[in-house]
């Protein structure tokens, strides 16, 4: 015999076997006892959570000859409807070719009265996805829907239906279905296979599958193709590109004490292993959730991801603990725009370990770089902060209206690259204080008055969307997350440009370079290298080619322009 797909053995055949969504069986089984049958239902809900399944228990309910209401799975007409061969129960799936030829026939077919049940059911499946010809030839038949026919239109995206389709339909919202259901489906269905698995590797399982059954067992179906019988969740790991939790909190450790080597050295490791980078900022953020609860609760029966040692191991704050947590909600927002999802988890790590409890504020990582130089004693570190306050005075008077734009070029698009090689890089920041950052930090909000400078506008909105990362008298470098950006700073057109909007900023003539997040930390990281093996080169001239001293060169219209003002 062929092997039989988990999902498709184990489909539920009676409205009692359904994984969830009681709300929608109660009110089935009342319809069905007061013979209360709608026309048209809608069955709405993310994937897998049983809405055909659903549809087709509801049909067998509607043609079962033990009784009205019945589902025995036994009666040649339960039995035609479970084998798909039943004339008066019609599946169409409306996203196939063939759903607007379905449709077609349908609407000519649908006022012959049912041949062997009782009802005719239609079960439209993606309904959302058919031709607006379809929509119309559908619409028409629910308008005067003949006696004894019961349309049941499945989607994942109800949203997309026209609202005289909604209008006609009884609608029923499935929900993702709870860990503690699907929990519960996929222990009977072990037990019933002969197949033994640890506790915490079903849990892990349940909590991958996401609230979807479907999806639940077609795992589970490859973890047994996989490893056959005593599943642990070591195996979990590995099919799925999971963590362990050992490597998760060490992970977090590292961050806590700002153990950047150990850090990027763990994240190396997980990127050559294939770990799911987006799964395990899910993973940690849970752990956190876990560290939030007990710190303030102190309770340690609530505990459900991690165990009373690793709390200990991570002695955090509540203030961190938050900072941390808000950090990886936005890093998890961000993976589906960005390319490189390994770089972004790679900062985001990063940004936790720059958390500074005493300061309360996020110190850049390049500033942490540089302070390695200087010796730390306490002393010398408060010098440095009435230093800052000082610094702070003194550059707030500076506003834009102190440089002239008169002479920067149109915005380009697209033009010649600037040069730069990562020695260039390193040079500028064996250069780079935290005294001139702070310079542009505290003068960044002016960046706002130049969004719609005539002049200038495109170049401060282009700006708006980096952040400053190394800064030096004659050069500023930025950091970007999208790779236009980054490519329209850096070129040889747009410098000047550039280096005005700085200059309005920051007060100095300087290149302005940008980089992508991930070419920076690739900077930071042998930035670092070169510090701990002690051969951090002497600083030299900055000798990227670029013109930012002169007026660039005139576009013809512009010279044209003045030749008609008469200058
Ligand atoms: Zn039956």
């Amino acid at each position: 015999m062929s092997y039989k797909a988990l999902y498709r053995t184990y489909r539920p055949m009676t409205f009692d076997e359904v994984a969830g969504q009681k709300h929608i069986i109660q009110t089935l089984k009342n319809a069905l006892k007061e013979n209360k049958i709608a026309h048209a239902y809608l069955f709405c809900g993310p994937r897998g959570t049983g809405k055909t399944t659903m549809a087709r228990i509801f049909a067998k309910a509607l043609n079962c000859e033990k009784g009205f209401g019945e589902q025995c799975n036994e009666c040649e007409n339960c039995r035609a409807i479970i084998e798909g061969r039943h004339p008066d129960v019609i599946e169409i799936d409306a996203a196939s070719n063939r759903g607007i030829d379905d449709i077609r026939d349908l609407v000519s077919k649908v006022k012959y009265a049912p041949i062997l049940g009782q009802y005719k059911v239609y079960i439209i499946d993606e309904v959302h996805m058919m031709t607006n010809e379809a929509f119309n030839a559908l619409l028409k038949t629910l308008e005067e829907p003949p006696e004894k026919t019961v349309f049941i239109l499945a989607t994942t995206e109800p949203y997309k239906l026209m609202p005289t389709i909604l209008s006609r339909c009884q609608r029923y919202d499935f929900t993702k279905v709870s860990d503690g259901d699907i929990y519960n489906r996929l222990f009977d269905i072990l037990q019933n296979e002969h197949i033994q698995m640890d506790d915490d590797a079903l849990s892990s399982l349940v909590k991958l599958a996401d609230g979807g059954v479907r999806d639940a067992l077609s795992m589970l179906d490859q973890v047994i193709a996989y490893q056959g019988n005593n599943i642990t969740l070591k195996t979990i790991e590995e099919l799925y590109g999971l963590s362990s939790k050992e490597e998760k909190i060490n992970l977090l450790v590292a961050c806590d004490k700002k153990d950047i080597s150990t850090l990027t050295s763990t994240i190396q490791t997980f990127a050559e292993n294939g770990i799911d980078i987006k799964r395990l900022t899910l993973d940690l953020l849970d752990i956190l959730k876990d560290l939030l609860i007990y710190q303030t609760t102190k309770d340690e029966s609530l505990l459900k991801f991690i165990s009373i040692s690793d709390v200990d191991s991570l002695p955090l704050p509540v203030k961190k603990i938050n900072y941390w947590i808000d950090t990886l909600l936005q890093a998890n927002s961000q993976f589906k725009m960005v390319n490189n999802v390994l770089s972004l988890f790679e900062i985001t790590l990063l940004k936790l370990a720059s958390y500074e409890e005493e300061k309360k504020e996020e110190v850049k990582v390049i500033e942490k770089v540089v302070e390695v130089k200087k010796p730390t004693i306490i002393q010398e570190e408060k010098k440095e902060e009435i230093k800052t306050e000082e610094i702070k005075e003194e550059v707030l008077p500076l506003t834009f209206t102190n440089v002239s734009f008169s002479s920067v070029n149109t915005f380009v698009e697209e033009g010649t690259p600037i040069n730069y090689t990562l020695d260039d890089i390193v040079n500028i920041m064996v250069q780079a204080t935290k005294e001139e950052k702070t310079k542009i930090v505290n003068n960044w909000k002016l960046l706002d008055k130049l969004l719609t400078h005539p002049k200038v506008g495109k170049y401060a909105s282009t700006l708006k969307m980096t952040t400053p990362r190394i800064v030096c008298k004659s050069a500023v470098v930025f950091d970007s997350n999208f790779k236009s950006n980054v490519t329209k700073i850096n070129l040889k057109e747009n410098q000047y440009g550039f280096s005005k909007v700085v200059e309005a900023l920051y007060g100095e003539n300087c290149i302005v370079l940008c980089m992508s997040q991930q070419d920076y930390i690739e900077a930071v990281k042998k930035f670092t290298n070169l510090q701990q093996a002690n051969k951090l080169p002497s600083a030299r001239e900055i000798t990227i080619d670029v013109k930012i001293n002169s007026t660039p060169q005139k576009t013809q219209t512009e010279l044209l322009a003045e030749e008609l003002k008469g200058e």
